[in-house]
């Protein structure tokens, strides 16, 4: 087994389930007391957060590239960055590494060929919703079709993000919230909603939806897994 190289932090509260995700699929994959191997570094995510309210990409990927090399210097054999916003500086932090980064976009689109979708609405914060690192490798790369919530609602999303889900606080009135959004974007011609946020499945459920959702954690995990274990 390969070892999974992590960038965590971003917020915690998702890293949480990145390592957990991680271990349940080896465990399901191998069996018995086999589990993960994991090197982590879990950043300050108040140092991101700063430079996102400035813009500052380039400072964000600065950061990430210095911890990316730090875990390839320690033995990573791949890379995951556990945030799809932070994907924004995927192509910097790759273009320094030796290793492989997984992209999450890449991920996703596993998971819209495995459903067998071709329109997926996508839920983020503004910077996933509005630029176009993870929509142009989906569309270009994948030839799919992304729709994003309109204005009012994408700034819903993008302050439950900073406001509740990254202080680790998960309340019903904004689950019917997204469901109001979700159902929507399914009016819109939606088959599928990316949860692009890694936050985002930790307050909606399946269950709460009459279409398939993409966890993104889950996607990503799958893709570490699949490289870790060259299946
Ligand atoms: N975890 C989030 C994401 O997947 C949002 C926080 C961040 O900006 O990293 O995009």
């Amino acid at each position: 087994m390969k070892k999974i190289g992590l960038i965590g932090g971003m917020s915690w509260e998702s890293t949480v389930t990145y390592y957990r995700l991680l271990n349940e699929g080896v465990r399901e994959r191998l069996g018995g007391l086999h589990s993960c191997r994991i090197l982590m570094e879990s950043v300050d995510f108040s140092e991101y957060e700063t430079l996102m309210q400035k813009d500052d990409w380039e400072g964000i990927g600065n950061k990430l590239t210095q911890t990316a090399l730090n875990t390839e210097a320690a033995g990573a054999d791949m890379l995951l960055i556990g945030a799809n916003t932070m994907h924004m500086a995927a192509d910097t932090v790759q273009s320094s590494l030796e290793i492989p980064l997984i992209h999450i976009a890449d991920a996703i689109a596993e998971k819209a060929k495995e459903l067998n979708v071709q329109k997926l609405g996508l839920l983020g914060t503004t910077f996933t919703m509005e630029k176009d690192f993870i929509t142009r490798p989906l569309t270009e790369k994948y030839g799919l079709d992304v729709l994003i919530p309109d204005e009012k609602a994408r700034t819903v999303i993008h302050d439950s993000i900073f406001n509740e889900f990254c202080y680790g606080k998960f309340i019903s009135s904004t689950r019917e919230k997204y469901i109001r959004i979700i159902q929507q974007l399914e009016r819109d011609g939606a088959e599928a909603i990316i949860l692009g946020c890694t936050e985002i499945a930790l307050l909606v459920k399946p269950t709460d939806c009459n279409i398939p959702l993409i966890d993104t954690v889950q996607a990503h995990v799958d893709a570490a897994l699949n490289a870790a274990l060259d299946e």
